[in-house]
């Protein structure tokens, strides 16, 4: 399934690496995969040498880590992770062509009526609170902030709609400031490969960002992302099935139990 990580191959080490018990050489900052990995299948990974194996995998997995969302700019791209809530990227992406054409700044957007957004968002879920917030978000950039959208996470999460996640969102792939957002796809799969014991969502976003290198938070976010998605549905696996955990598990019998954020 993952020709490109079979075994036989080496983790190359690089100058000041560490030799651990399993045998592998970690540079949180600097490893890179030498041709495959070889896994140690007899041997029960830390937790650290998890996460070095599925960052590894992750980066072979998806070497490319596009924006789900389609947007054109930091308000459009805000605009679309607060429609995101709830509903799948796909169907936002069906929708925002339409809303972004009537709307495509906070001035265009604060001039519509509710009832104009709402007939662009009516297939999401929560449709008309979204709708209200979209529209009360484009009037308060124009009060605060000149238009423009804010790069902090203060103000972000001062706006109508636009929680913790929503602001990590922006702040990551609109602003490129190293943030880890976690929603509860992101938390059970931390769970499922033993990176975070959290009961919440918060817990799970302060583990991985301890466990992580701060400059690898935004793409890993959204290669974890794409993994759920190909591989790893809340309900499809009970974390004995794909290789992802075969290989960070190999001893795993029973099956593995999430807790819910
Ligand atoms: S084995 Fe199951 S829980 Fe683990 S990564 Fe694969 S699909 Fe997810």
């Amino acid at each position: 399934m993952f020709p490109s990580l079979c075994r036989g191959a080496t983790l190359q080490r690089l100058p000041g690496s560490v030799p651990t018990k399993t045998g592998w050489f970690l540079n949180q900052r600097n490893f890179i995969i030498s041709g495959c990995i070889e896994p140690f299948h007899t041997a029960a990974m830390r937790k650290k040498e998890r996460a070095v194996w599925v960052m590894a995998r992750l980066n072979a997995q998806y070497p490319e880590t596009p924006v789900p969302l389609d947007h054109n700019d930091s308000f459009t791209l805000l605009i679309a992770v607060l429609l995101s809530a709830q509903c799948t990227d796909k169907k936002v992406n069906e929708v925002t062509p339409d809303l972004f054409r009537i709307g495509p700044d906070p001035v265009a957007m604060a001039s519509l009526d509710e009832s104009e957004i709402l007939a662009t968002i009516r297939q999401l879920g929560l449709a008309k609170t979204k709708a209200k917030n979209v529209r009360r978000l484009a009037q308060l950039l124009l009060e605060r902030h000149d238009g423009e959208v804010p790069a902090s996470f203060e103000e972000l999460e001062a706006l109508p709609g636009v929680g913790h996640k929503t602001a990590s969102v922006v702040m990551a792939q609109a602003f490129g400031v190293p943030a880890f957002p976690v929603d509860t796809h992101i938390h059970r799969l931390a769970q499922r490969w033993g990176l975070s014991r959290g009961e919440s969502v918060v817990q799970t976003e302060r583990d991985l960002k301890a466990l992580f290198p701060r400059e690898e938070w935004n793409r890993l976010h959204l290669q974890i992302i794409f993994w759920g998605r190909e591989f790893c549905s809340a309900r499809g696996c009970d974390g004995r099935t794909c290789s992802m955990c075969r290989e960070l598990y190999p001893n795993r019998r029973n099956p593995v139990v999430t807790r819910k954020a």
